[in-house]
């Protein structure tokens, strides 16, 4: 059976199969298919917009398909960036930029006032509509300069207190056994297996 990612980033696609190895399924992604439909993120939470993506890209692909929406809430700035994680620094948006607006915005404030975390919404749909939507956390906290070079968006600032380290210190063993992305999509799994049993046996 395949399973279709809707996402065309590389690095979250490499994430979510990680995560989900072991799986009688085989992942591919939304950029394997020519010509669907681009997905307009205007829902106001993740699990909105995952919702969104799952079912519109289920009613084109007709096939097991996931929908994913993250993101990273910062306490000093009441949840923000959020739902608005990608595009935080504007039309003209890069990682580097987010990271160095985070820093900017956060620059006086000690550790004790950095903390964060990270949200996944993950949805399940198919041609006849939604299956699931889920959702996974991660806390942590906003780290001082960028650190390390593994994994993407805010994960050189994102720090585990537990390790005083960064994801993107931490490489992806650490990072894709804690995640918001590996909570979620544990949840996620047990939907697939079922899903798998019920139509393998007809
Ligand atoms: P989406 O593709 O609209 O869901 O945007 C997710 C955005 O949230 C990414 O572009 C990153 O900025 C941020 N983000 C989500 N998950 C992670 C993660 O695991 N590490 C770092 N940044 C993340």
């Amino acid at each position: 059976m395949e399973l279709v990612v809707a996402t065309k980033n590389k690095k979250k696609l490499q994430e979510i199969k990680d995560i989900l190895k072991g799986l009688r399924v085989e992942v591919s992604s939304i950029a394997d298919y020519s010509g669907s439909p681009r997905i307009i993120e205007n829902g106001l939470t993740f699990k909105a917009n995952a919702v969104k993506k799952a079912l519109k890209l289920a009613r084109f692909t007709r096939k097991l398909t996931l929908g994913e929406d993250s993101g990273i809430c910062i306490d000093a700035l009441a949840g923000k960036p959020g739902i608005y994680s990608s595009r935080f620094s504007g039309s003209d948006k890069s990682d580097d930029k987010n990271n160095a607006k985070v820093l900017r915005l956060l620059r006086d404030l000690p550790l004790s006032k950095r903390k964060a975390h990270y949200v996944a919404a993950v949805a399940l749909a198919d041609k006849d509509g939604l299956l699931k939507v889920v959702e996974g956390k991660c806390h942590g906290r906003i780290g001082f300069e960028s650190r390390g070079t593994s994994g993407f968006g805010y994960d050189p600032l994102f720090e585990i207190p537990r390790y005083k380290k960064t994801f993107a210190e931490l490489g992806e063993n650490i990072k894709h056994k804690m995640s918001h992305r590996y909570h979620a999509l544990k949840k996620a799994r047990v939907i697939i297996e079922k899903y798998i049993e019920k139509h393998n046996s007809g």
